[in-house]
């Protein structure tokens, strides 16, 4: 007998018929002797459908009020799955994320978990419940409801896991693993069996939204035994994410391509190329907490250079604003900016032992005829920023060119 967290997505709780059929997939578990955790997203659209609605009537929604709202979808499925529970014979028992509780701290709409109380969980597992516990969702120490960012649910799940110390945390969805790259895209696209946590790190946080990166990041703090499976399958072994030192088997140079639309680019034309000129531009930045992502600043000649970098586009517009008196202080020539662009990455623990990687993608790219306009690395990764007409097929060309592709 093991203690699981199991986490299901919004497509696969996205209608009564498939409320039913995860709730039969939870019974075979339970049947097995497993105590069970079920951690439930909102059905598929509805935290869309929320955010759309708060829109309408506030166009900079409040964001404690967001989360109060947002945070309903997920309450009505821990109610529906426990119903189909209950309809099946089993034992079973809902919980908001207040309810746990699952303590975060204030930051409306992005919250980080700072603990779970589980003794409530735990005394109703041993009472023989099946509890269901909302995933995306917690309270603050004043009693606020907060939400934990988009993709929340899995973070719920692994950091219930991990205070529960469960055997395992299974995160079921609409795809059957961790793919190398999204089989939405690629459909040469292959299942990994294994990926390493620091890969799966970097894929989600360059964009393979399959888990949430913070997710993988408690997994990796707290041993979380991590695993990704379809909810529409039937029981297959889905991809493991494995710690590196448990790895003996021959390793792919790069296991995945990463790919995301969510950045815009800024430039500024122009910049004295003096001591204290980055720290100008990008304190007021960080100041009203926007990330920044890819930075590139040219050689100067003529006492002047060019400064790039990438912010989120939700933060596009705000970082522009706040730029307006920078440019005008530090009398700097022009601003270009634009939201078009795609980040495209190669990533692979194999890049350690590798040279050549990042010739071979360029290579790649230029044969297409794809202008790579930002380039940033890490140990594991290669990143650049291209044209977003030419996200899919960049992704198409490394996906083949670094030996990716299905065999035909
Ligand atoms: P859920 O609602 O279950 O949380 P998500 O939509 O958040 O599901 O995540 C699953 C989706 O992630 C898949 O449908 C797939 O299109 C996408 N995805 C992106 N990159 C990858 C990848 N490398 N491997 C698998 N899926 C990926
Ligand atoms: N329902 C939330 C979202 O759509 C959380 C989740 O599904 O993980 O982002
Ligand atoms: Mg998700």
């Amino acid at each position: 007998m093991a203690l699981i967290v199991q986490k299901y997505g919004g497509t696969s709780v996205g209608s009564p018929e498939r409320v039913k059929n995860v709730a039969r997939r939870i019974a075979r578990w339970k049947a097995r002797g497993h105590q069970l955790v079920v951690v439930v997203s909102a059905m598929a659209g509805e935290t869309n459908r929320l955010l759309a609605l708060a829109r309408e009537v506030q166009g900079q929604p409040n964001p404690r009020e967001l989360d109060v709202m947002v945070s309903t979808g997920e309450q009505v499925t821990i109610a529906l799955m426990s119903m189909a529970l209950m309809d099946l014979g089993l034992k079973a028992r809902s919980y908001t994320g207040g309810q746990v509780k699952i303590l975060t701290d204030g930051a409306f709409t992005r919250a980080r978990i700072v603990s779970i109380d589980e003794e409530r969980v735990r005394a109703d597992l041993a009472d023989g419940h099946v509890v269901v516990v909302a995933g995306f969702q917690g309270v603050d120490e004043a009693g606020n409801i907060t939400t934990l960012g988009r993709g929340g649910s899995d973070t719920t799940g692994v950091a219930l896991a991990a205070a529960l110390r469960a055997e395992e945390c299974q995160i079921y969805t609409d795809v059957d693993g961790v793919y190398t790259t999204d089989p939405r895209i690629v459909p040469e696209a292959r299942r990994l069996k294994t990926i390493t946590f620091e890969e799966m790190l970097e894929m989600a946080s360059l964009g393979s939204k399959v888990l949430q990166i913070r997710s993988v990041e408690f997994a990796g703090k707290y041993r979380v035994k991590l695993r990704v499976l379809s909810s529409f399958e039937e029981e297959g072994e889905g991809t493991l994410i494995t710690f590196e030192e448990d790895e003996n088997m021959e390793q792919a140079i790069i296991s995945g391509i990463a790919f995301n639309r969510d950045e815009a680019k800024i430039t500024i034309l122009g910049v004295p190329d003096r001591p204290g000129i980055a720290y100008q531009i990008l304190g007021p930045i960080g100041d009203a907490s926007i990330d920044v992502d890819m930075i590139v600043q040219n050689v100067g000649h003529d006492g002047m250079t060019d400064f790039s970098f990438t912010v989120h586009r939700n933060d596009y517009h705000k970082a522009l604003e706040l730029l307006k008196p920078v440019v005008a202080h530090i009398k700097a020539r022009d601003v270009l900016s634009g939201d078009k662009i795609a980040k495209v990455s190669v990533v692979g623990v194999g890049m350690r032992s590798h040279a050549g990687i990042a010739s071979t993608m360029f290579r790649a790219l230029a044969e297409e005829g794809i202008n790579i306009q930002m380039i940033s690395t890490s140990e594991i990764k290669i990143s650049v920023v291209i044209d977003e007409k030419y996200t899919e097929l960049a992704v198409r060309v490394l996906h083949k060119v670094f030996g990716l592709d299905q065999p035909a």
